[in-house]
């Protein structure tokens, strides 16, 4: 077994109005005292982690998998990652062949900083370049164009970067299936070795999301193409991008072979991951607890010498039953039923069966090769398919 660690850098130069994350606009100079406190959480972790019930063997295990993500975290500059990557180095195994990863937005990755970022060991670049088409960019608050996004990949294919993802969104103001079409098919041209397709969330933690749920006008709200074109525009990604090569590893994750996240298949198959930084989440196989997302208090946590974890659970036999099938099924690969069997086949946890059962006959579920697989037509209502799996 191997550990993942997460690396949370939450400012922004500005903030989209799509975003649902806690990012935050702060002034650079905000950028050094944070990064500070990261590097003190992290020599905290090993001395009051076991405390809080986290096995030592666990902080002991080789780190196969970095990601450093946010917010921007490109935008703290080379000095500043450098510290933080080396104080993780200090005091974790992280493996010479580490998956490294780092999201960088269109522009704001110079080649200096890029040729830093290789000798650090960042071995990936996730880039947010969100569409193609400059007026919907604009008018979400993206500070780039496409053809920044064009010239961010030449700049670290020179660097030398052989792992590119990029960051689709479908939904936002403005697009239409032609526009849709043309970004997927400039992103199959950039040739990037990962491809995120995310759905626009109408929810009420970005500003759009609640301009459009009170029906108001900000932010383009009225603009935006609606669910019915998000189905349509998932499903012709889906199309185009198999047609190119590229396996649907995950519901929104595609790869060409070999360029599966890492990482992120911790979190899909419930490895142990580590999070450091505001907002950042952590999971130990039992527990899982978050950090404040505040930064300033997460600053004054970290510097009283206490860590800065808001909330911490253990889960039930009965919530890592449904986890197990709800972030399992996300995977293409599905679950395996011997695993589940062996884990949870015995009363009362056997609730599963019936419900897989149930989906399997409704043609949303198949058996194969003894695991448990989303029936690919019902990606598109994964969501609803998963609330089957809460007890
Ligand atoms: S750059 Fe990313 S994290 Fe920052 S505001 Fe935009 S979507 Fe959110």
């Amino acid at each position: 077994m191997s550990l993942g660690f997460y690396i949370q850098f939450p400012f922004c130069a500005s903030k989209c109005s799509f975003c649902n994350f806690s990012s935050q606009v702060a002034p650079r100079a905000a950028f050094g005292p944070y990064v500070r406190a990261v590097k003190e959480e992290i020599r905290l972790l090993r001395e009051k982690l076991p405390s809080f019930g986290v096995r030592p063997a666990m902080l002991a295990l080789d780190v196969d998998s970095v990601y450093c993500g946010g917010g921007t975290p490109s935008l703290a500059g080379e000095d500043l990652l450098g510290g933080m990557f080396q104080a993780l180095r200090e005091r974790f195994r992280v493996s010479a062949t580490a998956e490294w990863t780092l999201e960088i937005t269109p522009g704001s990755a110079g080649a200096n900083f890029l040729e830093c970022m290789r000798k650090l060991g960042v071995s990936r670049l996730s880039i947010g370049a969100q569409s193609f088409i400059d007026a919907e960019l604009s008018s979400t608050g993206r500070l780039h164009t496409a053809e920044k996004t064009r010239q961010q990949i030449s700049l670290a294919r020179s660097a030398g970067f052989e792992n590119i993802s990029l960051d689709l969104i479908a939904g936002l103001p403005f697009q239409t299936p032609e526009t849709w079409q043309k970004s997927l098919e400039e992103t199959l041209r950039l040739m990037p070795e990962h491809v995120s397709v995310y759905l626009f969330e109408f929810d009420e933690k970005s500003r759009l999301g609640r301009e459009a749920a009170s029906h108001g006008s900000r932010f383009h709200a009225p603009e935006l193409p609606g669910e019915d074109f998000m189905a349509a525009a998932y499903e012709q990604a889906r199309d185009l991008l198999k047609r190119h090569r590229y396996v649907q590893y995950e519901i929104s994750n595609f790869a060409l072979p070999g360029f599966e996240s890492r990482h992120n298949q911790k979190y899909w198959q419930l490895g142990p991951y580590i999070g450091v930084g505001a907002g950042a989440h952590s999971f130990d196989g039992i527990r899982r607890w978050a950090n404040v997302e505040d930064p300033a208090v997460y600053r004054a946590k970290v510097s009283s010498g206490e860590l800065p974890i808001a909330e911490a659970r253990e889960l039930s036999a009965i919530e890592q039953t449904e986890e197990f099938f709800f972030l399992g099924l996300r995977q293409r690969q599905g679950v395996s039923l011997e695993e589940a069997r062996r884990k949870w086949g015995g009363m009362p946890f056997n609730w599963w069966e019936k419900r897989a059962e149930e989906l399997g006959r409704a043609g949303l579920l198949r058996e194969q090769d003894g695991r448990l697989v989303l029936a690919e037509h019902a990606y598109v209502v994964s969501n609803e398919v998963f609330q089957e799996f809460i007890a």
